[in-house]
């Protein structure tokens, strides 16, 4: 994390030095991006500005045992998540549209504006930002609590927990191949809905938009080496691993 936050750095204090305007807070520049394509080129050989980055995991990759394993944790981490945000910097290095410093900001702006983009920047700014928020949305076992603003606002949408379980599984499981199943806050109420392959619904191409408070995802990657084809047990067990504080906290 270091090596990330010192070249983050580096490229702030060359945008600055070379006397570009800083807007909002967000330093938008031409100048840190082609700082950026430089210095990335050199470290990691891909030839593409760097503009977006993994968090660290919030927990170890064995935190979600026994209901999410840590070999499926690491790989679909290390791996997945990793190479979506690898091909959506190589995507956005090819249409100079990678100008922008703060991660979500650039999404959301991405995801507004996703009937004008390509295919690549489609799935893999979705890739990105699903997973970044679906590793939030699990925590450990012991700190899963179903309480607070989300319970209270499933229980007045759905009428309880187990009746709010019975759709989204049934969702989750209409949904043909890969993709993601959301709950989404739709003005004053609350909605299950799902998206194919890496598509969200704050994408202005989705069939139904809204804001997702709570994603899982259906991908086969996300639960075949534990549970092989049994995607309904995968559904199940992770419920018991989800995060209600931040769902709240998104309500
Ligand atoms: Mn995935």
């Amino acid at each position: 994390m270091e090596n990330k936050d010192s070249r983050r750095d580096f490229i702030r204090k060359a945008a600055l030095l070379s006397g570009a305007t800083i807007i909002g807070g967000n330093a938008v520049l031409k100048a840190a991006a082609d700082q950026q394509e430089q210095i990335s080129g050199q470290e990691n050989g891909m030839g593409g500005p760097l503009v977006f980055e993994q968090d660290p995991l919030p927990y170890a990759f064995d935190a979600l045992e026994p209901f999410i394993d840590k070999q499926t944790m690491q790989i679909h981490y290390e791996k997945h998540h990793q190479a979506y945000i690898n091909n959506l910097n190589k995507a956005l290095a090819k249409t100079k549209i990678s100008d922008k410093q703060d991660q979500n900001a650039a999404l959301m702006h991405l995801f507004q504006t996703m009937s004008g983009q390509s295919t690549a920047i489609r799935n893999n700014a979705g890739g990105h930002w699903n997973h970044k928020m679906f590793w939030e949305w699990m925590t450990p076992n012991a700190k899963s609590t179903y309480a607070g603003k989300a319970a209270d606002a499933i229980n007045a949408q759905f009428g309880s927990y187990d009746k709010f379980m019975t759709a989204f599984t049934d969702t989750a499981m209409s949904r043909f191949g890969s993709g993601w199943t959301w709950l989404v806050k739709r003005e004053t109420r609350l909605e299950i809905i799902s998206t194919p392959n890496q598509d969200n619904p704050l994408m202005n191409i989705a069939e139904v938009r809204g804001k997702p408070i709570l994603g899982l995802d259906v991908w086969e990657h996300a639960y075949y080496l534990k549970y092989q084809n049994l995607r309904k047990d995968y559904i199940t067990n992770w419920y018991k691993v989800v995060n209600w504080e931040k769902v709240s906290s998104l309500l």
